[in-house]
């Protein structure tokens, strides 16, 4: 959602403190599609120093549906948020880019509050989950979670077949 940030500018010294829900049901990173399942408005503290420079507090708390990295089972996952930044709202585009200083979430005099979020929402994010440490994943033969389902198939794990590789280099030398 956005937020116009154009009444502050105006006003010196100034702080506002403000609830702007997070209405997105989807984010996408890293080549996955997380599903948001709720979210907590992100809450801010934004001051106004002067000449639009401005810091923001932030804090955010959202849930998700994230697949086991096992089984794909979809296993619940909250992740809070708690963020600094600090904005310059007189910087043109050009100058945002010279800087290095990159702040998509701000267009003009209005913070674009998702993307905020998701700026921080990206390095907090797990890379990795489990349904549980001892998941048993899917079967690689017929696909059954091993977890739920005992199956018969001949499935070698990977460790197996690393183990029967060395084997085979053993036996090998063995022969010279
Ligand atoms: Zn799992
Ligand atoms: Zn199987």
């Amino acid at each position: 959602m956005m937020l116009s940030l154009a009444d502050l500018l105006n006003q010196n010294d100034k702080t506002i403190q403000v609830q702007v829900p997070y209405d997105k049901s989807e984010y996408s990173a890293f080549g996955l599609t997380y599903r948001v399942t709720s979210a907590d408005p992100v809450s801010l503290v934004i001051h106004h120093e002067k000449n639009g420079k401005m810091t923001i507090d932030g804090k955010a708390c959202m849930r998700f549906e994230i697949p086991c990295d096992r089984c794909l089972t979809p296993v619940p996952v909250e992740v809070p948020l708690e963020f600094e930044r600090e904005i310059d709202l007189r910087k043109t585009p050009e100058q945002r880019a010279a800087d290095l200083d990159e702040q998509p979430y701000v267009i003009g005099t209005d913070l674009d509050v998702d993307l905020l979020a998701e700026d921080e929402l990206i390095s907090n994010l797990p890379m990795k989950v489990l349904c549980r440490e001892d998941c048993k994943g899917l079967c690689r033969v017929c696909g059954c979670n091993r977890n739920t389902t005992a199956c018969s198939c001949d499935d070698h794990s990977s460790e197996d077949l690393r183990m029967s590789v060395i084997r085979e280099i053993f036996e090998k030398s063995k022969e010279v």
